[in-house]
Parts: C-alpha cells; structure tokens; sequence
C-alpha cells in the first residue's frame, strides 16, 4: 500500500488537523503550531501504512530481524519521513501555497539524539535502509528521557546542559502500555525438581516495569513501515500497598520509584570509554530483556513453533552492549519454553550476531563477578555455565595450555567479558571495515579466529544516501537527476555514471554553485551562531566528529597554529584562504578533550581578530554538534579532515557523508579510508601519514621518541612552545593537559610524527584547491564513487551474509 494523497486532499487535511490541534485557524498559528500540526498530520498517514505493514508481517514467512542497539542516532524526523512518503516535492509546494516554507518548519523539530556517535548514527541508517530494502527489521533500544547532553560554549570551554528533548512531548512515538513487559532485577534462584527436571524461579527481586514506545520507520517509496520499539522504565504500581504508607512503607515506595525510573534516565556520554557502573549494567538488561521477551511473545502468538525459532528470527547486537540478548534467550528457552540446553544453545547461536566496533582496549566492556551475580543472578547461572562448557571445549583442543584458556575465557579475573561472551553466543562476528577486521583477526581477537575463522566477516559500514544526500543536499541530487537520471536512488552504485562528467564544463560549473549556495547557508548559520563572518569563496575545511586524543583534532590544531606562524614570518607567503571548521562534543569527564576544545577556541579568538591574516584564516568552532548541524556543515565542506591515529578509528562514517556531498578526503589510511582511497584512486584524496604496519610495530616493540621527532622538526617545536608561552592564553598553564600529552607522554597517538606529513599533505590541497577544473573533477569523482558507501549496500550483506533475510522475495 502506498499513500495516496494529492496537493488538495493534502491541504484540507492539514488545515483540519491544525484547527484540531491549535483551536485556532491556521492564518492566527505561530511555527510552532504549523509544525507540530504537519508532524501530526505525517505521523496520521503513516500509522495507516504502518498497520498494513505490520499485518503482512505478521503473516509472513519472511525472517524477521531485529537490530539490538543501545544508542539510535535519529535526528530529526519529518523531512525524512516525508521524503521517504514520496511526498515532500507535493508537501512543499502545497504548504508554500498556503504561505507557509517547508524547511523552516523542519528545522523547528528537536533532534532526537539518544546516541554518542558514529555507533548510534549507523543504528539509525541501518533502520532506514531495512525499510528502503523490503527487510522486516526492526530497532530494539532504551527511550532515555535525556539523551546526550547539549553543548554549550560559554568562555571558550564546554560545559553541559541536559538535554530534554522530550519537553514539548514526541508525536513519533506511540506509547504501548499493553505490551508492557516485566524485567527483574537481584532476589535470588529458588531450584525445585519437578517430575525428574529442574524448574528455576527467581525470588524476592525487584520488578521493573518496560513499557515500549513505537516509532514508525518509513521505507523509500516502498509502503515499507518498520518499528523502533524503545522501552522505558516504570515502577510496577500494585508492588507497594499504599494504604500501608502511614506505616513508614512511604520513603521505600519513593525510593523504588526512584531506583527505577533512573534506568531510562539518561544515556550514557562516554564514547569509547567503558562505564563500570551497576546502572549502565541495569540499562543493559532491562532493554535486553523486555525485547527479547516482547519478541517470543510475538512470535508464539502468530503460532511460531518455538524450536523453529532460529528460521523465523535474527538478532543483530550492536557491540557488545546488547550481549545480555544471549543468556537472556537461553533463560527462555530454558525456563520458560522447557527446552534443553543443547537444543536451546543451538538455537540462540543460530539467532545471534555481533558487530564489533572497537579494538580500543579502554572500551572493552566488562562487569564484576560480585556486581553481576548480586543484581542478575539466573543470567550469570547461565553465563557461567556457558563459560564453563566453553573452557571445557578449549581444554580438549589445548590441553594443558592454561594461558591460552584463561585468555579467551568468559569468565576471568573476577570480571564477566562481554566480548567474549558476545563471540561465543554469535554465529557471525563482523568488523565494520576491512582494515578493522584484519586487526580483529589478527590482534584483538586472533584466538577465537583460529578457534573458529567461519564466524568472522567484514561489513563496512554505510550512511544513507537518502538522509545525506537527497535530503541534506536537495542542489547535488537535483543536478544528479539531470545528469544521470534517478537509478540511483534505488540502485546508489549507480552514481558511477556521474563519473562521465568529471570534465564537464557545464557540470562542473553547476556543481560549484551547488557547493557555493551550500557554502552561504553555513557562513549564515556561523555568523549567526558564532557572530564570525566567514569567506564563502574560501575554502570550507570541516573537522566534524567527537572531541578525542586519536582522532586527533590537535593535530589540525598544531597545523593552523603552524599556518598562523608562517603569515606573521611572511605575508607574503602564497596560501588559499581557508575557513576551518570544528564541532565534535567531549566527554563530560575526559579532562584532555575538553581541554582541545578550549584550545581550539582560544586558537580561533587569537586569529580571527588579528587583521594581519584574517581575511586569509578564520577559525570556527561550532556548538552542540548533532545530527542536524552535520546535514549543515556537510553539503557546505570543500575538505573533510579524517586524520585519525592509523589502527585507532574503526571506520569512520562521517568520511563516507562528505565525499558522497563532493568534499575531497584528506586521510591517513585508517578504517574505511582507505576503501575510500581504493574506490578514488590516490588522486582523488589526500593520504599522508604513518602506516599501520609503522603504527602496530611501535606499539608492540615500543622505540617511539616525541623527543625525537620534536627535535628533527623546528616548526613543531615552535607551536608546542606557542601551547605554554602564553600567546593563546594569558595563563600559561591553561593548555598543559593537551601539552604533556604531546610531550611528557610521549604522544601516545603519534601526531608529532605525522605532523611534517600533515603540512606536506596540506599544501599539496592547496595546490589542487587552486586548479579549479582539477578540483571540481575531484569533487565528482568522489561523488561517483560514493554509491558502494550507501548502507543499503551494507544492509544487503548483511542479510544475505549473517541474517539469511530472503528479503528479495519480499512483497512479490
Ligand atoms: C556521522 C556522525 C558521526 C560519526 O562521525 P565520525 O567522523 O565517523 O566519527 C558522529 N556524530 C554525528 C552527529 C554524525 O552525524
């Protein structure tokens, strides 16, 4: 079923749904009004397309996969929504007809940021793409009252506020409290013997109430509607008598309520960085949990036989912070279902997939013994047991060799690792770029790949061209219609017929004003925002991502320190004038980003208030980056800095949003870098740097010297000194965090090493910056060859090559 509206039908509607909304004619609305009744009207049209869909699925024999994720990384809804309906070009015409511009009314909706990251962002492409795809997928997360913290700048430094994005309420979500579930936390395991079997039932433990709320997810033109459920915590009414409160029983019921509601509070800030805390261990199970149950609920009541299972359903963890999927469904199948743990075992390894996303060691999850037992103690019955017939296979293939055993363990140290737990349980363990699970092969995990190479695969990641392209970029996918038609719209490697026209003279003339109008909305946005007037004819060089150590924004620091030098020595000195451009949040609690942040901002104060070079530099670091600030920077970027510590970034997604918008790569070869590089050619992007061969051997044979390289580099020692010296800040000291990690620390993520590179790299873009025709010819190659980055094609191995989702077959 697809919708079918017309402009007229569709402005009746709206104007009804405002007056039901508002209780005023749509001429006395403010934006506000006009949007939430657009919202509202969209979300009524797609709840009709929404319960068809669900009906054929129901129905269907089509395996049904699920995308367990901590984090969803949506952004805003409706534009996307409305492109995806087919009807946006409609919606845009009728609503300028009634007075009314679309994309301001877009702009007025609240990000929906439950995630940190690239992580979070890839959940969110991975939806809209199973839609577009005809793939019953469907998202399983946690509806954080806050999600990730809004970013203010206030005397340069970062400081956080609380993101309360739900203040004006959600018209995306359906809230469903008849598919409630029970997740149960701490009390103990009563062991009974019935009839020859033995029964387990948890006691004396706390309830939690998961409510699911629904979120419709809109395929491309296809009638294709999906669900992300998020479940939210509530206190379980009936668990506390409350005629009993003048008995004292008050402060406990309130603290119930409190212990319980913090669950779906807040998410967690930390990217990288594994948080110990018994709540995040809580927030794990809890969603796990109620997922896990609400789909065997699902699936018994449209009359699945729960040994078949396995045909019928896919789970995808996302890291390993769903891992608690599998204990979980071994709890099922077990406890409540009476299966036997080798069937049941068979069955949830058959269900199970993980992607890893970090070989970063401070990122690896893992709980103590004493925390795990204390709050799940039938799920670590059961991990144990795991771990115990696991090390028990390990013994027969290696006897006697105990390190090895006690290294691949599950259970070790007094610490449960989630990895582990996540490889053993998963019958597809993939990387998110080649380069990533080469090192996961190898490194990281090199013990289970000899144990077991069939379960390892690569899936590099992918973006929607649909969000990044035909909605950020409405000029680029206009002139791509002209050019090449719009296969590409289904069929994204399609893209390469562009490539036809990389010396076109017209095309390349047209896409330069693409890229300038683009270039104009940002530096109107910056001197909104920043008050700093930006060059739309310089070139827009963006450093977008989170603020850390080994994505290395203090490298591009030294470098524009650097520049700034080489302009007071030399005014004279022939460079392109450049806009750089910054916006990435810090951990709350990571002293040494927060730290660049403030260095980059003191950076920008200095330069871009000495007239002797700022019509040549300005610097510009924007605040609170997010989902829908990067649709701004990205179409408007003529250089995307990707210079991550080679090894370090598993593969970077923001690179891959970039080129497909036509901003030529500047790169070490790390992640999906270097598939880029490989799809290009090295003359379409920038590469320079330490190789990752260099990096892994220093790392494991050491013989890297700071000390050294700063001494064979008398420009490097010239900026490091600018760090202390008082000439970015008046406290001397004010920058020492990012300086001892350079130097007293010896400069853990090689950026003093790679700095000579940089500045060789730099200029080579100058060069071609300067070489219009030579530019713009980039630019399109880039384009061209972004196709194969479009998670639809990441989505399609996916299915075919872990889910075995016959998808294809779908609505035929
Ligand atoms: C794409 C994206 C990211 C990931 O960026 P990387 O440069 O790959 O780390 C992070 N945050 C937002 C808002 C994004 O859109």
């Amino acid at each position: 079923m697809l919708l079918n509206i017309n402009k007229d039908k569709f402005k009746s509607d709206y104007q009804e749904k405002f007056i039901e909304i508002n209780g005023k004619e749509l001429s006395e609305g403010a934006d506000y009004d006009k949007y939430e009744a657009l919202a509202g009207l969209i979300r009524d049209y797609v709840a009709k397309l929404w319960v068809a869909s669900n009906k054929k699925c129901s129905f269907s024999h089509q395996k049904q996969v699920y995308y367990f994720s901590m984090e969803f990384l949506l952004g805003r809804l409706l534009g996307t929504t409305l492109l995806n309906l087919g009807i946006r070009d409609m919606c845009k015409e009728a609503l300028s007809e009634l007075g009314i511009d679309l994309d301001k009314l877009e702009e007025l909706e609240e990000d929906q940021g439950l995630g940190n990251g690239g992580l979070g962002r890839l959940a969110a492409c991975f939806l809209d793409s199973m839609a577009s795809l005809n793939i019953y997928g469907h998202g399983c997360g946690i509806r954080y009252k806050y999600g990730f913290f809004e970013q203010k700048i206030i005397d340069g430094a970062q400081v956080e506020a609380p993101d309360d994005w739900l203040k004006n309420g959600n018209v995306w979500e359906i809230k469903k409290p008849d598919e409630a579930e029970i997740v149960k936390f701490g009390g103990y395991v009563d062991m009974i013997n019935q009839g020859g079997r033995l029964v387990f039932y948890q006691r004396d433990y706390e309830p939690v109430m998961a409510v699911p709320y629904d979120i419709p997810i809109v395929g491309y033109e296809n009638g294709t509607v999906n669900t992300l459920r998020l479940w939210s915590a509530e206190p379980v009414v009936d668990e506390f008598d409350f005629s009993s409160f003048s008995r004292g029983e008050y402060s406990k019921a309130v603290d119930y309520r409190n212990s319980v509601e913090a669950i779906s509070q807040v998410l967690y800030p930390d990217d990288t960085f594994y948080e110990g805390r018994k709540l995040r261990l809580k927030q794990q199970y809890f969603f796990v949990s109620a997922g896990i149950q609400s789909i065997i609920k699902k699936f018994k009541a449209c009359g699945g036989n729960i040994k078949e299972l396995d045909d019928s359903i896919a789970v995808h963890i996302n890291d390993t912070h769903p891992a608690l999927a599998i204990p979980e469904l071994m709890r099922i199948l077990m406890d409540e279902e009476g299966l036997g743990w080798d069937e049941a075992w068979r069955i949830t390894t058959d269900v199970m997939s993980f992607t890893n996303h970090t070989i970063m060691p401070e990122a690896m999850e893992k709980w103590p013994v004493s925390m795990f037992q204390e709050l799940l103690p039938r799920i670590y019955m059961i991990v144990n047991e795991i771990n115990e017939r696991f090390c028990r296979q390990l013994w027969n293939l290696y006897t006697g060799q105990w390190d090895k055993i006690a290294r691949m363990a599950i259970i070790a140290d007094g610490y449960v690792r989630m990895a582990h737990l996540a490889v053993v349980g998963s019958h597809s363990v993939n990387g998110v770029a080649k380069l990533h699970t080469e090192i996961l092969k190898k490194e990281v995990m090199a013990d289970f790949y000899y144990l077991d190479p069939k379960k390892f695969n690569n899936k590099t990641n992918g973006i929607t061209h649909r969000r990044w392209l035909m909605k950020a970029n409405p000029g680029l996918a206009s002139l791509l219609r002209q050019t090449i038609g719009d296969s590409w719209i289904r069929h994204p490697i399609d893209l390469e017929r562009f490539e036809r026209y990389a010396y076109d003279g017209a095309v390349q003339a047209e896409l330069e004003s693409i890229k300038k109008a683009n270039k104009e909305r940002l530096a109107h946005y910056i001197k909104e925002h920043n008050d700093i007037t930006v060059d739309p004819s310089s070139m827009f060089d963006s450093h977008i991502k989170r603020i850390h150590a080994y994505k290395r924004q203090t490298l591009n620091c030294l470098r524009i320190m650097d520049l700034y030098n080489r302009l007071l020595d030399n005014p004279h000195v022939n460079i392109v004038p450049r806009t750089f451009i910054f916006a990435g949040k810090a951990a709350p609690g990571y002293y040494l980003a927060k730290n660049i942040i403030e260095l980059i901002n003191a950076i920008a104060d200095k330069i871009n208030n000495d007239p002797r070079v700022n019509d040549l530099m300005k610097v510009v670091f924007l605040e609170n980056y997010r989902v829908s600030l990067a649709e701004v920077i990205i179409p408007a970027s003529d250089l995307s800095e990707q210079i991550s510590t080679t090894t370090k970034e598993a593969s970077g997604t923001s690179n891959m949003k970039f080129m497909m918008n036509g901003a030529i790569t500047i790169a070490t070869l790390d992640g999906a870098n270097i598939e880029i590089r490989d799809e290009v050619g090295d003359d379409n992007i920038v590469i320079f740097g330490l190789t990752s061969k260099e990096v892994l051997n220093y790392y494991r044979n050491g013989g890297y010297s700071a000390a050294d390289v700063i001494e064979a580099a008398p420009a490097l020692k010239r900026v490091l000194d600018d760090l202390i010296n008082g000439k970015y800040s008046k406290d001397k000291d004010k920058f020492r965090a990012v300086y001892d990690s350079l130097t007293t620390y010896n400069d853990e993520f090689f950026v003093l090493k790679d700095f000579v590179p940089y500045l060789e790299a730099q200029a080579r873009v100058d060069e071609m910056f300067e070489d219009r025709i030579k530019w713009n010819k980039m630019a399109i190659v880039n384009i061209a060859h972004s196709g194969i980055f479009s998670s639809d094609r990441t989505i399609e191995e996916y299915a075919v090559g872990i889910w075995g989702s016959d998808y294809l077959y779908k609505n035929l």
